[in-house]
């Protein structure tokens, strides 16, 4: 066993840090953690001393995608480069997501099984993966994607990633059958435009029919997966809300229909913002994206503020892939930037985002019987949020038990209690 002493505990449900904290760790799972005074733990334990710094759960993104590189339709095609270095690239974006404290990612469209489990076979490092492989859409939508010629995609980079377009509710329920076959731990979908579509096609276009996202959900929740939906604003937004997706990602136009935040509140469905997307394209990409971004950056605060009265349950979400990796702790310093009190804006990427992922049980929190999913920090991001992004002041991230950055100075020697 292996105890850290001496610690400030952040343990990811929202309350005050606990000063001289103590935190007990059996192999990949925790033990214990709370205040010192009420741990004990055998002898031969490994006492590590982290006098100074802060313990607190893994981070969650509940927004990713991890396999894409660009916006750019050939590489979107996988016409760029060998495929074999495409999925370097990809296992590398794995590392360095774990290394930037992310244990845990929830896949938003790109990433087939096979990531995942060379994760869990230890044949790379990376977060621990909830996957949707592809994202449903109909003909014309968010998952169809031809070029600018009319011409689509001439053949599948991966047979394991089926192109998501399905139209009419037997459509749908076959597509959603085959997400499940292919590895999807949860099925994403979208009912709206978004600020990367094809030009003509925005944010406030509706996409899919009321029996086409009946059908997908009943169809989801029959093989035991729940839903994430794409939807920016307009009717498209209220449909999905009203059909019971279980989270709504961007969601930036919330704040024009407050009877959809009490709607999501009372049905517990979870928000996740990801300003991060949206603050790159109102920056650096084409012109009708920066237009759209630009647009719905004022409103989407109004949103996230509306949202957090109503108790709507914000979840942490970037939606990188597109423009960066690794720096996915941008996320949770915007959210203190647009209003968020510092221990909210954890809360949105370990333990509420723990429930978003579907994973409450085994991570999230720092308790009892939960995986020791970690980092240890130098410095308490409840008072200084920024610590979260600065790799210098993280010093160890731990998955399950296993420590993939220490920096942590040794120091033992201190009073042992034995049980
Ligand atoms: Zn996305």
């Amino acid at each position: 066993m292996k105890v850290f002493i001496n610690a400030s505990l952040i343990d990811g449900n929202g309350g005050p840090v606990i000063n001289d904290a103590a935190v007990l760790i059996d192999g990949e799972r925790i033990v214990s953690a709370g205040p010192r005074a009420a741990a004990t733990w055998p002898e031969g334990t490994e006492v590590v001393d982290v006098t100074g710094l802060t313990i607190m759960p893994g981070l969650i993104d509940c927004h990713d995608h991890l396999a894409s590189k660009n916006y750019d339709m050939a590489s979107r095609w996988g016409l760029t480069e060998p495929t074999s270095l495409g999925y370097l690239r990809t296992a590398k974006v794995l590392e360095e997501t774990l290394l930037a404290g992310y244990t845990c990612v929830r896949d938003a469209g790109g990433l087939d099984i096979g990531f995942k489990e060379a994760i869990e076979e230890g044949l790379i490092p990376g977060p621990r993966l909830v996957l949707t492989v592809g994202i449903l859409s109909p003909t014309g939508g968010l998952a169809d994607r031809p070029s600018p010629s009319g011409h689509h995609n001439p053949f599948h980079v991966d047979a394991r990633i089926p192109v998501g377009v399905a139209d009419g509710p037997d459509g749908v329920r076959a597509k959603v059958r085959e997400m499940a076959r292919v590895g999807a731990d949860q099925i994403k979908f979208a009912t709206t435009g978004g600020a990367s579509s094809r030009p003509g096609h925005g944010t406030m276009d509706i996409e899919f029919g009321k029996d086409e996202v009946k059908a997908l959900i009943e169809e989801s929740t029959a093989l035991g997966r729940t839903t994430m939906c794409h939807a920016v604003g307009g009717p498209g937004l209220r449909m999905a809300i009203e059909a019971g997706a279980g989270s709504i990602e961007h969601g930036c136009y919330l704040a024009d229909d407050p009877d959809l935040l009490k709607m999501m509140a009372d049905q517990g469905t979870f928000f996740v913002p990801t300003f991060e997307v949206y603050e790159f394209h109102s920056t650096v990409s084409a012109p009708h994206m920066i237009a759209r971004a630009q647009a719905l950056m004022d409103v989407h605060q109004e949103s996230l503020h509306k949202a957090a009265e109503a108790g709507v349950r914000i979840i942490a979400g970037t939606d990188a892939g597109g423009f960066v990796h690794g720096d996915n702790a941008k996320e949770v310093e915007i959210l203190v930037n647009r209003g968020m009190t510092p221990m909210q804006a954890i809360q949105a990427a370990t333990g509420l985002a723990a429930q978003c992922a579907g994973l409450q049980k085994d991570i999230g929190t720092l308790e009892p019987g939960k995986f020791a999913d970690l980092l240890i920090l130098d410095g308490d991001p409840s008072k200084d949020i920024t610590i979260l992004r600065n790799r210098d002041k993280i010093k160890m991230v731990m998955k399950g038990g296993e420590a993939f950055v220490n920096t942590v100075p040794v120091a033992t020697g201190s009073p042992q209690p034995v049980s």
